[in-house]
């Protein structure tokens, strides 16, 4: 039997009291898998994650319907920090590094709401540097300073340091050329089967995360039109053409 890890239910979200950002969302992950939601600019992909995250309150957004189940538990109502405690983070698109910081100090910024002991914090970075070997290179250089890959890489490694079970990713490859694109996602994949994390993953680029991922919803209009296992969808001409940039 699969558990869900987490269930959002028919969710409403409205910027400023006045912008329907999402009108009818659904969505389950269950525990151990990789959900990707595909869909256009504006979809409203980025607006779903960060209300899951509860980051969409410091935009002024709020869920005006529906339910957010995360562990069986209603967290419709939990703050963001209590839900990095639980292991549910989110990596914010556009890869937001603290660019005067090191990378390790970046990495180790991940860890403020945990609290963790010294020890553990070094065992953390160790562990994420083996996944990540680039940013052990450039442990020692200012964010500011290193590539577009290298600051994804950071930005998922310092949600790495919070322990989580559910990472939010949005955008991943917003911006990085097609092969650290396919390194990111290798890494990805190796976090699911290795730790067991399990991913929800917004993406444009849905014919490289339909690769990765179990399952995969297609948000239009902040609706889900589709839902699937990934592999069946990526076989469907129809949606081929309509969502997932033809052929
Ligand atoms: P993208 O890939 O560009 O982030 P998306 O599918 O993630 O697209 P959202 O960013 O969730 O879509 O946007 C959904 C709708 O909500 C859009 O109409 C957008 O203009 C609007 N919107 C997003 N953020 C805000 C905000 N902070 N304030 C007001 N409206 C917003």
């Amino acid at each position: 039997m699969m558990t869900n890890l987490l269930e959002v239910q028919q969710i409403e979200v409205v910027y400023d009291q006045a912008i329907l950002a999402v009108r009818d969302i659904s969505i389950n992950v269950t525990e151990g898998s990789i959900v990707a939601l595909l869909g256009a600019n504006g979809a409203g992909k980025s607006t779903t994650l960060k209300t899951i995250s509860r980051l969409v309150q410091s935009e002024r957004g709020s869920l005006t319907r529906g339910q957010i189940r995360y562990q069986n538990q209603d967290i419709t109502n939990t703050d963001a920090a209590t839900l990095v405690k639980r292991g549910l983070v989110q990596v914010l698109e556009g890869r937001r590094c603290f660019p005067h910081l090191t990378v390790e100090e970046n990495l180790r910024s991940g860890t403020f709401v945990n609290n963790p002991s010294r020890s553990d914090i070094r065992e953390g970075i160790e562990k994420i540097y083996q996944y990540f070997p680039r940013l052990k290179e450039r442990r020692d250089t200012q964010a500011g300073y290193t590539s577009g890959g290298e600051q994804q890489m950071i930005a998922i490694g310092r949600a790495l340091m919070t322990k989580p079970e559910l990472i939010l990713l949005d955008e991943p490859s917003m911006g990085l050329a097609p092969k650290i694109v396919e390194e990111i996602f290798a890494i990805v994949h190796t976090l699911n089967q290795q730790q067991g994390i399990s991913f929800l993953i917004a993406e444009q680029n849905a014919r490289l995360v339909l690769q990765y991922a179990d399952f995969a919803y297609l948000v239009e209009n902040g609706e889900v039109r589709h839902s699937g296992q990934a592999a069946t969808l990526n076989q469907q001409d129809h949606l081929q053409a309509a969502y997932l940039g033809g052929s």
